[in-house]
């Protein structure tokens, strides 16, 4: 194999498709064409060339060796998706033309999602998640069924012991490690969840988080008593006057471009394309306001400065691929701003007792989010354990419940479930942004957000891409490891300490 054509094309490959992404879902092309695209590259994702770049893994080291477990990460996981493209493509397509009825009316399945979060009335909520789970079991299930079981088989027939083991060797870390840290992230935080999340529950619902349901969470964690300090029309001014007070100037940045203009069809969440890394990047915002708004702004803007100010003199396989968790991990250290009060009295002209009840208000929905994928985690290695699916959506339903007390119903067991075990990249990016956030406070102080030193730091670590790891990062600013602890520590703090 020519392993320098194979970089060029596989980087041409990437572009071309998040190009598409970006014309798409920021509604300047009605439709979605990646078909096309994998056809002409078709010959970058063969079994072959998986095997090529395993063996390419044993037979090589150092820097080397890294760039051939990315190689392999890439071009298998392209093969996946292209081999079960149509059954993917028939689940996507089945869950974008599906509709539910509510009050006499059709609105479409995913829009309902939306529709359940701004239902104040616990009946009609209740009835649409009833409607959406029902679909689910009744149209989605049997397709993610043979879906999921195609995938266990290709794991073997890929030469690992199953799905699990397959997607060790290509994310490169150990997933039962991390289920441990996680178990011990749940065992200290039961009491406290259990405790604030009850009493939560009462004074917004009028009832105890024991008799709560996923959906009566989703309507809570809405909150739209916090609309007033999230106003639309100041998120990008806000976003750009932040990276402004860090140094860095969105106006004259030419790599980032930002696509703020209204426009039907245009995705309500913000996104980010690296179309080309670090030279064309587009941040792609609709704003309408609100907690989340601002979150996913701040997020998807962590990821955009992160490929713009990545070096382009490092390699392809260092701007494009490797371990997400590092991605993920920048994109939190912004979006989790809001959990600072200095940034929320500063930026968002919070006064102090309002930015403790945001702090307050934010740590419950933070160890949520914790205990789900602590949850998620547990499950999904259970779900991809057996060739077979059988009998485990009341696995599902048993994990969820008992991490998050709310009743989580069995149907959606197939369907909330992380391609590739994506999930974990979620848990050690908050893992590894826990530990970032220690270094930064302690080297730049509360104010860290408003200092161009700081600004530069983030500039520094950002220009290596994904060339090196959580560990390897953290390894170069003291940390011994990537350790659970400080995710532990900071979660308890948000909901326990007088801000
Ligand atoms: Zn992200």
């Amino acid at each position: 194999m020519n392993i320098e054509q194979y970089r060029k094309d596989a980087e041409d490959f990437l572009s071309k498709v998040d190009k598409e992404y970006y014309l798409h879902f920021s509604g300047r092309k009605p439709d979605l064409n990646l078909d096309e695209i994998y056809k002409q590259y078709d010959y970058l994702f063969t079994f072959d060339n998986s095997q090529y770049f395993k063996k390419l893994i044993d037979t090589s080291d150092g820097d080397s060796k890294k760039k051939a477990r990315f190689l392999f990460q890439f071009c298998t996981e392209g093969y996946l998706s292209k081999k079960y493209q149509n059954i993917s493509d028939k689940i996507a397509n089945n869950e974008a033309s599906y509709k539910i009825n509510i009050d006499g009316q059709d609105y479409a399945f995913r829009y309902s999602d939306i529709i359940l979060s701004n239902e104040s009335g616990l009946d009609k909520r209740r009835d649409i998640d009833s409607k959406r789970r029902q679909i689910t079991y009744e149209i989605f299930n049997p397709d993610l069924k043979i879906y999921w079981e195609l995938l266990h088989r290709e794991a073997i027939e890929l030469g690992f012991d199953n799905y699990t083991s397959l997607f060790m060797q290509l994310k490169g870390y150990d997933f039962y490690n991390l289920e441990k840290d996680m178990d011990k992230l749940v065992l200290e935080t039961n009491d406290i969840y259990e405790d604030h999340m009850d009493r939560f529950f009462n004074r917004k619902m009028g009832f105890g988080i024991h008799d709560g349901k996923a959906s009566d969470f989703a309507f809570i964690k809405r909150a739209k008593e916090f609309d007033i300090f999230f106003k639309k029309e100041n998120l990008v001014s806000i976003f750009k006057e932040n990276m402004r007070l860090l140094g860095v100037d969105m106006d004259r940045q030419k790599n980032v471009i930002m696509d703020v203009e209204e426009r039907e069809n245009k995705s309500p969440r913000a996104f980010c394309c690296p179309v080309k890394v670090p030279s064309e990047i587009y941040l792609v915002v609709m704003p309408s306001g609100g907690q989340d708004d601002y979150g996913a702004m701040f997020h998807e803007g962590g990821h955009a400065e992160h490929f713009a100010n990545v070096s382009n003199r490092l390699d392809f396989e260092y701007r494009y691929l490797g371990d997400n968790s590092v991605t993920e991990g920048f994109a939190f250290c912004l979006e989790n701003l809001a959990y600072e009060k200095e940034w929320l009295i500063s930026l968002l002209k919070m006064d102090s007792s309002a930015a403790n009840d945001f702090i307050y208000f934010s740590g419950l929905i933070n160890l949520f989010f914790l205990r789900r994928y602590a949850g998620k985690l547990k499950y999904e290695l259970k779900l991809h354990e057996n060739l077979k699916v059988e009998n485990m959506d009341s696995l599902y339903s048993e994990i969820l419940t008992r991490n998050l007390i709310m009743k989580y119903y069995p149907e959606n067991y197939l369907k909330d479930v992380d391609e590739g075990f994506y999930c974990t990249s979620y848990i050690r990016a908050w893992m590894f942004e826990a530990q970032l956030k220690d270094y930064i406070l302690s080297k730049f102080g509360t104010g860290w957000f408003k200092s161009k030193k700081a600004g530069d730091f983030l500039k520094e670590i950002w220009s290596y891409g994904q060339k090196y790891s959580p560990e390897e990062i953290l390894d170069f600013l003291g940390y011994k490891e990537l350790d659970v602890n400080y995710l532990i520590n900071n979660a308890i703090y948000l909901i326990k300490s007088e801000h």
